[in-house]
């Protein structure tokens, strides 16, 4: 029995001794020190054995222990030492760091979050709305009649269960208005899809900001007060809104309107195929039919809705003459901004 003790005791040692790494040392340490280490064993035998030995034999694995005990104590300082102050010898520090490319916004995020701010500093709050939507919110809601063209198939994407993919942001307003009583004052920006061949002007998916205002004595005059602040920040001081009669079935009146040129200031140029005025997007006086959808009292109140492309907004900002770049993912083109 001691003569196994001390055999156990040389082997740690010369194990330790070797030892270069600390998961080694950790494996070493359970080996003979852990529960079913061969020093534990050692230990557990003491019990069985004669009285008048046990003393004997339990002081020389008690010294044992303590032997391995401070060798272990003394390798792993010394591994902590080396493994801190080591060099991996595989490169070298000297060399100069290689940079990661950083990532930056798309051009549409940034006019987006651009027209977002500027419209919650009039007040407006932004609000989200589903991209899968039903014929309810994205037509009848709406006030657009069952043969309106823009249901047709060849415009709109349907799904297999019926529902389709919006056309424009305006179910939006619907769902809003649904939920909450005036006065309402919303933005929602998103995608919208529609079954446009791809070409310099259109896409199949597209992205458009929505405006809605209610409340009592709400008038065309804010709508142009609202739209002329908004190109004035967006577009600079100078800026001029010019809104001319349309037809919407979700407005009575509807217009479209028009900013002043950013580029000729109204002489007229390429941009603005010499008109000096730059074509944006619809809005209108809310149809009292679009309230009774919703059970708002068109007696009591008026408002405005606008919608404006996302796309156009940036198209005219960053001078972007093709709106294919927006989703090509070109480095070249979406590193520029
Ligand atoms: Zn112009």
């Amino acid at each position: 029995m001691l003569e196994e003790i001390e055999s156990i005791k040389v082997s740690a040692i010369k194990e330790l001794q070797a030892c270069s790494d600390s998961r080694r040392l950790a494996e070493l340490k359970s080996k003979y020190l852990g529960r079913k280490g061969q020093l534990t064993r050692m230990f557990r035998a003491i019990a069985d054995m004669p009285a008048e030995q046990r003393p004997i034999v339990g002081k020389a694995a008690g010294e044992a222990k303590k032997a391995i005990l401070e060798k272990i104590k003394e390798v792993s300082s010394d591994l902590e030492t080396r493994e801190a102050g080591r060099t991996p010898a595989f490169f070298d520090v000297t060399l100069p760091g290689r940079k990661l490319p950083l990532g930056r916004k798309h051009p549409l995020t940034l006019v987006t979050e651009e027209i977002i701010y500027i419209f919650h500093g009039m007040g407006f709050s932004l609000v989200d709305g589903p991209e899968v939507e039903t014929e309810y919110y994205n037509f009848d809601a709406l006030n657009t009649p069952a043969d309106h063209p823009s249901r047709d198939i060849q415009d709109t994407f349907y799904l297999e269960n019926g529902q389709l993919l919006r056309t424009h942001t305006s179910p939006v307003q619907i769902r809003v208005m649904e939920k909450q009583r005036p006065p309402v004052r919303i933005i929602h920006a998103g995608r919208c899809y529609r079954r446009d061949t791809p070409d310099a002007t259109h896409s199949p998916n597209f992205h458009q900001v929505e405006g809605l205002y209610v409340d009592t004595d709400v008038t065309m005059a804010d709508l142009k007060g609202v739209l002329t602040t908004f190109a004035r920040q967006l577009l600079g001081r100078g800026a001029k809104v010019r809104l001319r009669p349309h037809f919407f079935p979700f407005t009575e009146p509807s217009v479209e309107y028009d900013f002043s040129c950013v580029v000729c200031e109204g002489k007229g140029c390429k941009l603005c195929e010499g008109t000096g005025w730059l074509e944006i997007a619809g809005a209108g006086m809310v149809d009292p039919n679009v309230f009774e959808k919703v059970g708002y009292d068109a007696e009591r109140y008026s408002g405005f809705a606008f919608g404006m492309g996302i796309e156009r907004i940036a198209m005219i900002k960053y001078g972007i003459d093709d709106v294919r770049l927006f989703y090509e993912n070109d480095l070249r083109f979406v590193e520029q901004f």
